[in-house]
């Protein structure tokens, strides 16, 4: 244990030596883009809601050892970045936001229907994806956890909510719904399924036009894949990131 916190204090350190971030506020609300790593590798990771610290701290760690830039959303610690309008307050999920469908269904849930705001958050948003740079990446890491029974590998299984919004599946050796990749190439699957992971390959023809990133991913041809896990899982997080280098980068 003290060994493995040492490693850890030693990681952090270095880490925030090699720091750096910008401010890119919404509609007044303050949002920091932390950013580490190599500046325009083929490789991008990324972590955009701000309550899924698990899988930041295993973003930071392996991109360190394994190369790739970092990225972090960071807006007051929760999923949702909020905003006042008017007499309102306005709740925008991060992974909605890609695309312009997705913004109005994010304004729609809210009951807002001025095309002002959804201009103000297309704006952010292009800003937002130019410093993150996702089109010229070969490979891009979303870097997400969820909750034991809620959102999982069965949620895309027959007879589940989102059982159309994925082409197929893969069903790895280690029996835990909660952990799971989810892709948009076929080729990344091939790759990923010879490892002990589930494997969920989104269904790019018909999937739903959400805003989040994969749907973005998708629609532009760019290799994606989300590591999903539990929360507090930073062991299982940080080896099945690894595994991601290793299979689809050729890291050792
Ligand atoms: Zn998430």
């Amino acid at each position: 244990m003290k060994g493995f916190i040492f490693f850890v204090f030693l990681c952090t350190s270095s880490i925030l030596a090699a720091q750096d971030s910008l401010q890119l506020s919404l509609m007044g609300r303050p949002v920091t883009v932390y950013f580490s790593g190599a500046p325009q590798s083929p490789v991008m990771l990324y972590n955009m809601h701000d309550n899924e610290n698990t899988s930041a701290i295993a973003g930071r760690i392996v991109s360190k050892k394994y190369g790739g830039e970092y990225f972090e959303l960071m807006h007051e610690g929760k999923r949702l970045i909020s905003f006042q309008y008017g007499e309102d307050s306005i709740h925008i999920d991060p992974n909605r936001i890609y695309t312009d469908c997705g913004i109005w269904t994010q304004l729609e849930k809210n009951k807002i229907t001025d095309t002002m705001v959804f201009k103000t958050i297309q704006s952010w948003r292009n800003s937002l994806l130019s410093i993150l740079d996702v089109s010229s990446r070969e490979l891009v890491i979303a870097l997400h956890n969820n909750t034991n029974q809620h959102y999982s590998y069965k949620s895309y299984m027959p007879g589940e909510e989102f059982e159309l919004e994925a082409a197929a599946l893969h069903k790895g050796s280690l029996n835990d719904k909660d952990d799971f990749y989810f892709v948009t190439d076929p080729h990344i699957m091939d790759q990923l399924s010879q490892g002990r992971y589930n494997i969920i390959l989104q269904a790019n023809n018909t999937m739903t036009d959400d805003g989040s990133l994969s749907v973005y991913c998708a629609q532009l041809g760019i290799p994606y894949v989300n590591v999903e896990a539990q929360y507090n899982r930073l062991m299982r997080q940080m080896k099945m990131l690894i595994y991601v280098f290793q299979q689809l980068m050729h890291k050792e």
